[in-house]
């Protein structure tokens, strides 16, 4: 039993990035984790095959983010899978940076619908749910704070939207004893963000440090922020971007 022994946790979009990081990280420490995915099944798989592996309690369940009802129905599922839900983190998410007089309806409202709306919502099912010393941990991004690069707007409206809802929301679920907060990863090494991709040089133009983060780092922070440790943090963005919003 680690840190977080016997605490059940669902992380949406964890069958890759830094979803798949966050979900193995948990799991470590002892909390049994259902992950969700829109598309990679076998990816999904992998992940729940690691972390049985080594002795822990996962699975995985397809529901599309950008579905409300698809979203919002893997919450009751965390929850008679593995008894309750400890531990919420908003991971699914992403968006292309294309600028707004290029950009496609579709893709803003994928966004918003990913991003944000999803997000609230399966917030508010985990509600129902999630006891005293309950966790809800969203990944927004560096982005809300800053956006150096052009073709953002979307993406960077939708995670400032996050920063916003976790400082509302905390004051919410004070009095409850259940804290909310914000990751706010940098530049992370991922399918969505490769640091051999096309968008690397730009971004190696705005981290400090001279490289980027691993899905790994963040992980140990939502393992950090899950835990006893992290109790008197609520409402907070917190950076984990190698400099890249100094
Ligand atoms: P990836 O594209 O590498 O992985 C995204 C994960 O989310 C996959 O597991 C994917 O599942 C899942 N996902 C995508 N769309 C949906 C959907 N509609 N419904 C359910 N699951 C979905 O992205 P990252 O790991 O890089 O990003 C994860 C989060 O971190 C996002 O919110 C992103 O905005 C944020 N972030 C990332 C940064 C980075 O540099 N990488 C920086 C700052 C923030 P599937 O494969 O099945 O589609």
């Amino acid at each position: 039993r680690g840190a977080l022994g016997g605490k059940v946790a669902l992380v949406t979009g964890g069958s890759r990035g830094i979803g798949a990081g966050i979900a193995i990280a948990l799991a470590a420490e002892g909390a049994a984790v259902v992950v969700t995915y829109a598309k990679s099944a076998d990816r999904a798989e992998a992940v729940v095959a690691e972390i049985t592996s080594r002795g822990g309690a996962a699975s995985a369940v397809r529901a599309d983010s950008a579905d409300v009802e698809e979203a919002v129905g893997t919450v009751d599922r965390a929850v008679a899978e593995f008894g309750g839900l400890d531990i919420l983190v908003n991971n699914a998410g992403g968006g292309r940076l294309d600028p707004l007089d290029v950009a496609t309806r579709d893709e803003i409202q994928w966004i918003l619908d990913v991003n944000v709306r999803a997000t609230i919502l399966v917030t508010k099912q985990a509600l129902l749910h999630l006891p005293r010393g309950g966790r809800i941990i969203n990944i927004g991004s560096i982005n809300a704070d800053r956006m150096p690069v052009p073709g953002g707007s979307a993406y960077s409206l939708s995670k400032g939207a996050i920063a916003g809802f976790t400082r509302g929301l905390a004051r919410e679920l004070g009095p409850r004893g259940i804290t909310v907060n914000n990751i706010q990863p940098g530049p992370v090494d991922t399918e969505l963000n490769s640091s051999t991709g096309p968008l690397a040089t730009a971004m190696f133009q705005h981290l400090a440090l001279d490289r980027f983060g691993t899905v790994e780092e963040v992980g140990a922070l939502a393992v950090f922020l899950a835990g006893p440790q992290a109790d008197f943090i609520t409402g907070s963005s917190i950076s984990i971007d190698g400099g890249f919003g100094a």
